[in-house]
């Protein structure tokens, strides 16, 4: 546990919180700002500042249990879909520093939550970013 993290103490119980899933390793709670009904986040108990962090293992069973959730959450509240995100570093949205993934209930008809304006790219621009990303792989 990090000292002064808000999350240590909540994954950990040492602040109380809506608590839809706990084990060893993870309690997924409901977001106390959330972007729509049922917007819950899954939190592991060992601090991690983002996913760059996180261990492997760890790594490994936060998509199951997104799909865990998810699939529960579509049945108990009824909605259309979810998004999962999952935000790294505060030019990314991250305002808390101890890695998290959102799952986010979407509701057909309801408001644009994840979405952007498609931006423009070329060849060459694509062939320099394949080029310095595979070369840090
Ligand atoms: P981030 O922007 O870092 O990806 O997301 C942080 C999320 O944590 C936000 O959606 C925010 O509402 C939520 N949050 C921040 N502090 C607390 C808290 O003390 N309790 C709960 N349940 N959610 C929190
Ligand atoms: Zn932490």
């Amino acid at each position: 546990m990090k000292k002064d993290c808000i999350f240590c103490k909540i994954a950990n119980g040492e602040i109380s919180s809506a608590t839809l899933y706990e084990d060893d390793e993870f309690r997924v709670i409901l977001d106390m700002g959330p972007a729509s009904r049922g917007h819950a986040l899954i939190l592991p108990k060992e601090h991690y500042s983002d996913l760059c962090q996180l261990d492997e293992a760890v790594a490994a069973r936060v998509l199951p249990l997104a799909k865990k959730l998810g699939t529960a959450m579509t049945k108990a509240l009824n909605c259309d879909g979810f998004n999962l995100v999952q935000n790294n570093g505060e030019a990314a949205g991250q305002t808390v520093l101890h890695f998290h993934m959102h799952i986010i209930p979407r509701y057909a008809g309801g408001p644009k939550i994840v979405a952007w304006e498609p931006g423009k790219t070329s060849d060459e621009e694509r062939a320099q970013i394949v080029e310095a990303v595979r070369a840090e792989l």
